[in-house]
């Protein structure tokens, strides 16, 4: 387990220095300091939205103007300390919201070792059920900590506090094929800035939102599924309309994530696209006007970084 560990942090040093996203100390130093002054409750603080490095998984971490915290999934199980560590280093010891978007294990993975590491709010997973140890290992740490598991599900409003508003537009439906569908989405909005996490949702689930007339428009938008084929379609893309784009995937991923024609779209859009297999972990800043990145995106380069 140990040599694991090792191993995983050796390449996340190689990652960190063979990234070529522009990624300057001094900018991560800054961004580190601004995120200690943004759990000091201030109205007019930063929204922080840090896309922890997690290989092949998703983590998002959430801190909002007045200090309360959110966090979407925690990674594959050997990343749930990673999650932890860098959570910790914020200075935060509570999760106000914890969302496990789906059962899968790059998602919820490292979700056991959060539960047992922070006071928890509110815990939300979509209702399906999975007979993975995985997924059994997070119900257990929910259970030993007599924390309830809501569903999440569209229309279910999440309390971050003062001037933000984030809301669940998916699942829409109470039965899919695909597990991806599940997919707990949500839409964060500070002021005049938005965000849209999509953890794996696919065709499906965004044909859905479309047809619910959900306000899909978004600053930033987390790619579906690790940028794979089988998400962003077109139609929903154009209704999102993003400024920048995110891709959470680990470098030489067994998937070809993102998917080429994914990074095709989104460069026919010229939307920026930040990827944490190039730049590792991803802060967004946002003072409700503006958004600014501790990095600089990659660039276009479909099929060739692969
Ligand atoms: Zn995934």
């Amino acid at each position: 387990m140990f040599k694991k560990i090792a191993i995983f942090g050796l390449i996340f040093v190689l990652f960190f220095s063979l990234a070529g996203c522009g990624t300057s100390t001094t900018n991560f130093n800054q961004s580190q300091n601004e995120v200690q002054n943004a759990t000091v409750k201030s109205e007019d603080g930063l929204l922080k939205v840090h896309f922890i490095d997690v290989g092949q998984g998703d983590s998002i971490f959430i801190e909002s103007p007045g200090g309360r915290t959110m966090l979407i999934d925690a990674g594959v199980p050997e990343m749930g300390k990673k999650v932890v560590d860098y959570i910790k280093s914020l200075g935060v010891t509570k999760i106000d919201i914890l969302v496990g978007t789906h059962p899968h294990e790059d998602h919820i993975g490292g979700m056991d070792r959060v539960i047992e590491s922070f006071e928890i709010g509110k815990f939300y997973m979509p209702k399906v059920t999975t007979n993975t140890r995985t997924f059994e290992y997070v119900l257990n740490a929910a259970k030993n900590k007599g924390l309830k598991i809501d569903v999440a599900k569209a229309g279910v409003t999440l309390d971050l506090g003062h001037s933000v508003s984030a809301e669940m537009i998916a699942p829409n439906s109470s039965k899919y094929d695909d597990l991806n569908e599940y997919s707990a989405v949500i839409k964060l909005a500070y002021k005049s800035t938005s965000f849209l996490f999509t953890g794996d949702a696919g065709a499906e689930s965004e044909k859905e939102m479309i047809e619910r007339g959900y306000d899909l428009k978004s600053d930033v938008l987390k790619v579906g599924h690790h940028g794979s084929s089988t998400s962003t379609t077109a139609s929903f893309l154009d209704d999102v309309s993003p400024k920048y784009a995110v891709i959470s995937c680990g470098k030489g991923n067994d998937y070809g994530h993102p998917h080429s024609s994914t990074l095709k779209k989104l460069r026919n859009r010229n939307i920026p696209v930040y990827r944490t297999d190039e730049c590792g972990t991803i802060i967004a800043s946002s003072d409700g006007q503006n958004i600014s990145f501790n990095v600089k995106p990659g660039d276009y380069t479909p099929g060739q970084k692969n």
